[in-house]
């Protein structure tokens, strides 16, 4: 059962934007150059101060640390951020606390001083159990690191942990992917994420691409594997509850479901964005110009007020990503405040069985699925 939380609670995010290297197909943002990680991680506790009204009578359902690679903090850091938190904000009892951390980053040490700083769930970046294929993806890690802290992690107190895939690679076979499936499934983890690799502008890969040195990602083969991964993961037990996204059940993200579901969010450090009451906010990207403002105690970010238009089709967007599609009183209560889209459109796409018309939402069946963004954009409001 999803845990939705109330109409008081929010979550927050902690921006970590350090990586030991470039993987080929991020454009995440991050820095390779760790020279200034301890004035970030000061600047980051300067804004949680400064941001403590953001989220004011909300209880705090979530903290997650993402990035860039948050496990590049030294464990007394990861403590002083989650201190700073309890010390400004209301934390509800049973809050998931998140921190996405790399194989090469995890030993027995760091593992419980997490666990024992608050921490309770981790999501490991393990991309892929083929070193050719870390290799490509200029990983920085090897398997044989993923396999000492899988053991580190079936050892430790840790008992809910998440595992990253990545399929769509050159180097990509039905062969291999099922031998990674195999060996994540046998890892016992509560839950998967499954990324279909893409290329983006920017990215180490995009120019690869571009100039002949790499291949872009066989369209053919991805959309194999992605019904592949929902076979075999189903049929071990696991929800395919959102696009990459795969549970056990009561193990969705409680972070990530309630950016799917418009529950407040406050989004600290370079780059992060929040949302609260139908507007987003993003800090600046840059980590100079970030540290510098936050010392002088502002807040670097930029505001942006959905309009009616925009809410309707990130409705659209977030609630076709998930297995609970979009509501049917949620269409509705758009219409009555004039949204109009192609009601056509949305025949079509039920008649052609990409949409499932349910009897409260529009669900996308799997071959919908595969095609998501696509059937966003048909039904998107028209101005
Ligand atoms: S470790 Fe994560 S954030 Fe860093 S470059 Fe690789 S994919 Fe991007």
């Amino acid at each position: 059962m999803i845990k939705l939380g109330l109409n008081n609670e929010a979550g927050i995010y902690i921006h970590i934007p350090f990586c030991k290297q470039a993987c080929n197909y991020c454009n995440f943002h991050f820095s390779t150059s760790l020279s200034y990680r301890e004035r970030m991680v000061t600047c980051l506790i300067k804004e949680l101060e400064i941001q403590k009204d953001f989220l004011k009578g909300k209880l705090i359902r979530s903290i997650y640390f993402g990035g860039g690679t948050p496990s590049v903090l030294n464990k007394e850091e990861v403590a002083l951020i989650l201190a700073t938190i309890y010390q400004f904000y209301t934390i509800k009892l049973d809050v998931e606390i998140t921190l996405e951390a790399n194989p090469d980053d995890i030993d027995n040490d760091v593992l419980s001083a997490w666990y024992n700083g608050g921490v309770n769930r981790l999501s490991v970046g393990i991309q892929s159990i083929h070193d050719e294929e870390l290799i490509w993806m200029n990983r920085a890690h090897s398997h044989i690191e993923s396999v000492k802290t899988m053991e580190a992690i079936q050892s430790s107190l840790f008992s809910n942990y998440s595992l990253d895939l990545i399929f769509g690679s050159s180097l990509s076979s039905e062969s291999r992917w099922m031998e990674g499936l195999q060996w994540v499934i046998a890892q016992n983890p509560n839950h998967i994420s499954c990324y279909n690799l893409t290329v983006e502008p920017g990215t180490a890969l995009f120019h690869q691409v571009k100039s002949g040195k790499s291949t872009s990602p066989d369209m053919g083969l991805s959309e194999k594997l992605f019904k592949t991964t929902h076979e075999f993961l189903t049929d071990h037990g696991y929800d395919h509850y959102e696009i990459s996204s795969y549970g056990k059940p009561g193990f969705e993200s409680v972070h990530n479901t309630g950016y799917w579901f418009n529950i407040p969010y406050l989004g600290i450090g370079p780059g992060a964005h929040s949302y609260k009451n139908g507007n987003r906010y993003w800090n600046i990207t840059n980590n100079a110009s970030y540290m510098t403002d936050i010392q002088k105690g502002e807040v670097p970010l930029t505001k942006e007020v959905l309009g009616i238009h925009d809410q309707f089709n990130e409705a659209l967007m977030l609630g076709f990503r998930t297995k609970w599609g979009v509501a049917k009183t949620s269409v509705e209560s758009f219409e009555s405040k004039g949204i109009r889209y192609d009601k056509k459109s949305l025949k079509s796409w039920i008649e052609e069985g990409y949409i499932i018309d349910g009897k409260t939402h529009f669900i996308l069946s799997m071959k919908g699925t595969l095609i998501a963004d696509k059937i966003s954009a048909s039904l998107f409001a028209e101005e």
